[in-house]
């Protein structure tokens, strides 16, 4: 599949557009980032599909805690529990299908109640 499939990334009620910057991206030495002002996902194409998932995993996870956090004041500390959080949630997913499938039999059934 391709990752730009998934987009826009929705977290808050903000919509995140996911994009490749593969060269913007390795010209400041990072995998992907997560633009504030532009409400965008930037993403290389230098990685495969799971780096890109894992990615958009994690950049969701910096958004969610700018949202209701304003991000964290130590950004070496928020770096580092985004990192674990992402690839544990990301863990969770790959290990319990029956999990996501129950998640998205459920807002199924919400959608179609409303
Ligand atoms: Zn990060």
């Amino acid at each position: 599949m391709n990752v730009l499939d998934i987009s826009p990334v929705k977290v808050g009620g903000f919509n995140y557009a996911l994009r490749y910057d593969t060269i913007g991206l390795a010209r400041r030495g990072n995998v992907a980032e997560l633009e504030h002002t532009s409400n965008e996902i930037l993403l290389s194409e230098d990685y495969g599909p799971q780096p890109r998932l894992q990615s958009v995993i994690h950049e969701a996870m910096h958004a969610i805690i700018q949202l209701y956090y304003g991000g964290l004041s130590d950004p070496v500390l928020e770096e580092g529990i985004v990192t674990q959080l992402s690839q544990g949630w990301y863990q969770v997913m790959r290990d319990n299908p029956r999990l996501l499938q129950a998640f998205i039999e459920l807002n199924e059934e919400q959608n179609e109640t409303k």
